[in-house]
């Protein structure tokens, strides 16, 4: 398999190098250059098969011959080993609604699924064909300690992930600074986020010394990401349907950066028997606007009660509008120019109804999500996390329909005590946590204190 730029800047690459580039060299997204057809034949043949065996089925074709089959089922077998339900990611009858939970892995949220993967990627490809890598990242919740999690204890690799001190709820602390691999770095900068975000920024603009440390992202634009979320939207259909091609099933999805969704949009492509997906948003709703008008416009980012989801761009649309445009990269090109430029971009008339037809897409309120969080856990005794709540909402009394639950409810506390007055019960991933001893270094917001730590943490070995 070939991957080409969103962008139509590069020649095209193998697998291993698209997962290594991140980024696309010319600023694009990397994306499959031709997608594999899943026939009706095919989807019986998977829909027996267990988390692991599909995983191995539905990626072979985008990785090609570039991994020995029996290295790329290890990989795979390793990175799903990590998570505490047998099932992976188990579908639950919750009353009437019908949920993935995709929370069972190490850090309790969905970005564990792809996240556990990529680092085990990661590390094979490095020791297979050399180099080393030093992740630089900022966060502000959940991607922080999935990637942590995803790369501690790695050969070759090295994290370095930066929070804004004191400004990240107790636990999402906890559960970076509790990991105390000696190739982990948790750094708190005394700032806010956007602190954080900008000197992760400038050490990235520093091209002498990004090459000279091999600094990387883990990002949610990663090409393995999206490949590792494909696989449970098969998996879900295969427990709905029991592997009868005719039947369809719709999922309702919590989005911010809309790599989750998307990798669902590709699977419907490549012939998964998916009927609707259901862009659900919080107040940030810039996709639901787009969906609703053409108008992809950025405006303010809110918080809400649903803070994954408090994006104001999603990184991954730009894959989206590829596909919209039947892999027209330089009308690509130029939608992105004119958002650059005015902070807005509009598809014609034909590709508004195209995307009509692709995804339903519904705005959630803060009040919204905690009425559902409340409905639910009378009707059926289940506390939803809020961001699963948003897409439960949007779902409605859809048929046949899918709500991922994208994160354990015990992670948003704050937001649970609001909508039922008690607190959500631990999964194992989150006991003992605030016991536990923690490492973390405390610097000032600027670039230069970080460079001087990187410099001297790579030079000692570590
Ligand atoms: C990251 C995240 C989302 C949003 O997923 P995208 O792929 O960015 O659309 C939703 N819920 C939770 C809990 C998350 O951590």
């Amino acid at each position: 398999m070939q991957y080409s730029s969103t962008r139509g800047g590069i020649a095209p690459v193998g697998f291993a190098e698209a997962v290594l580039m991140g980024l696309a060299t010319d600023g694009g997204l990397l994306v499959p250059t031709d997608l594999p057809c899943v026939d009706a034949a095919t989807l019986r043949a998977w829909s027996g098969l267990g988390f692991q065996d599909l995983a191995l089925e539905v990626m072979t074709p985008f990785v090609g011959d570039e991994i020995p089959r029996e290295d790329l089922r290890a990989l795979i077998e390793r990175s799903y080993a990590t998570f505490a339900h047998p099932a992976v990611t188990p579908l639950v009858e919750v009353g009437d609604l019908r949920i993935l939970e995709l929370f069972h892995g190490p850090t309790a949220a969905f970005k564990d699924v792809a996240l556990q993967f990529l680092g085990n990627l990661f590390e094979y490809l490095l020791a297979r064909d050399g180099g080393e890598l030093n992740i630089c990242g900022a966060t502000s919740g959940d991607t922080g300690s999935a990637a942590i999690y995803g790369v501690r204890g790695k050969a070759r690799i090295s994290i370095f992930m930066l929070h804004p001190k004191g400004r990240i709820s107790p636990i999402q602390e906890r559960q970076m600074t509790s990991v105390l691999d000696a190739n982990v770095h948790n750094i708190a900068v005394k700032g806010s986020f956007d602190d954080a975000q900008r000197i992760v920024k400038e050490l990235f603009n520093d091209l002498p010394f990004k090459s000279e440390f091999s600094l990387g992202a883990v990002n949610s634009i990663n090409w393995a990401r999206i490949l590792a979320q494909m696989v449970y939207y098969v998996f879900a259909w295969a427990r709905c349907s029991a592997g009868d091609p005719q039947r369809r099933v719709s999922f309702a999805v919590p989005t911010g950066n809309f790599g989750d969704v998307f990798a669902g949009y590709l699977a419907k492509r490549m012939g998964v028997p998916i009927d609707r997906l259901i862009v659900a948003t919080n107040r940030n709703d810039i996709l639901t606007r787009f969906v609703d008008t053409g108008v992809y416009s950025v405006g303010d980012v809110y918080q809400t009660l649903s803070p994954a989801m408090d994006i104001q761009i999603a990184s991954n649309f730009e894959r989206y509008l590829y596909f919209l445009h039947d892999g027209d990269a330089g009308k690509v090109r130029s939608l992105l120019e004119t958002l650059q430029s005015t902070g807005r971009l509009e598809v014609d008339a034909a590709h508004h109804a195209r995307a009509r037809a692709d995804f339903d897409a519904v705005a959630v309120s803060d009040a919204e999500t905690l009425e559902q969080i409340r409905q639910t856990y009378a009707a059926a005794d289940y506390i939803l996390c809020p961001h699963t709540a948003v897409g439960v909402k949007a779902g409605g009394a859809l048929e046949d329909l899918v709500c991922l639950a994208t994160a354990h409810p015990a992670k948003f506390n704050e937001a649970i005590q609001l909508a039922i007055g008690r607190d959500a019960p631990l999964p194992p991933a989150l006991q003992g946590l605030m016991d536990l001893p923690t490492r973390c270094l405390e610097l000032d917001a600027g670039a230069e204190p970080l460079k001087a730590h990187i410099r001297e943490t790579l030079k000692d070995g570590g």
